[in-house]
């Protein structure tokens, strides 16, 4: 590809705690590389851009609820996916990538069904606070830190975890593990924005999205304290 395109979606609905920061991230971390990035602000209003790599972010109920419904009317999120983009979605985000989730009432709603995910509303507290994740060992990274705000629990089908729950939540549907991926597409509950906490996360992304085996390392001596100091607040 000439110029990797980086699609923050719905940045006016799907924006809380800063998972836009997401796609800033990705497209620094290309820049810093040499490899020629462009980053997409796409707005609900307009229909969706191709892009290699979408990210999805938080959101309020109401705003999430708008958000699938403009996705799944749009379309253009699932043809990229089957035509082999990166789909990287946080909370709100990675619910409304999965086949169903909850409203502040409870009702169910449609998501675009990218992953074999479920969502339903918890019958526990909100699952909030800091979280520890350690990652599937097939996907080579490093424990991971975010932090986490949802009423929605979530059940995998065929998806695999992201990874093991060390502290906090998580996905909050029995076992104690957090997030799903399968193929390219990847959910987690995790902001942070979690791709500032966690460099390997970045980087994986921009493997899938660039096909390279191997990106330039990078010095991330300051997002390394950042993440141990959010994981020393945990015990971790
Ligand atoms: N509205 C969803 C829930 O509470 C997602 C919240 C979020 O994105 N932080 O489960």
């Amino acid at each position: 590809m000439s110029v990797l395109r980086i699609a923050v979606v719905y940045p006016d609905l799907l924006g809380t705690y800063g998972d836009t920061g997401n796609g800033v991230i990705l497209e620094r971390r290309a820049a810093e590389r040499g490899i020629a990035a462009e980053l997409l602000m796409a707005r609900s209003s307009e229909p969706l851009p191709e892009a290699d790599l979408y990210c999805l972010g938080g959101g309020e109920d109401g705003p999430q609820v708008l958000a699938a419904e403009r996705l799944v009317a749009d379309g253009g999120l699932r043809r990229a996916t089957e035509a082999g983009a990166t789909i990287f979605a946080v909370c709100a985000g990675f619910q409304i990538i999965g086949a169903s989730f909850p409203d502040a009432a409870g009702n169910r709603h449609d998501g675009v069904g990218l992953i074999d995910v479920t969502t339903t509303k918890g019958s526990g507290p909100r699952c909030v606070g800091e979280v520890a994740v350690d990652p599937d060992p097939a996907l080579g990274l490093s424990r991971l830190s975010g932090f986490e705000n949802h009423g929605g629990v979530s059940t995998l089908g065929e998806a695999a975890a992201l990874g093991t729950v060390v502290a906090g939540v998580g996905n909050g549907a029995g076992p104690a593990i957090e997030g799903a991926y399968r193929g390219h597409v990847l959910g987690t509950y995790l902001h942070g924005p979690v791709l500032a906490r966690n460099p390997d996360l970045a980087d994986l992304l921009l493997r899938w999205a660039t096909g390279s085996g191997e990106l330039e390392v990078l010095d991330d001596a300051a997002a390394l304290d950042l993440r141990s100091e959010r994981l020393a607040s945990v015990g971790c």
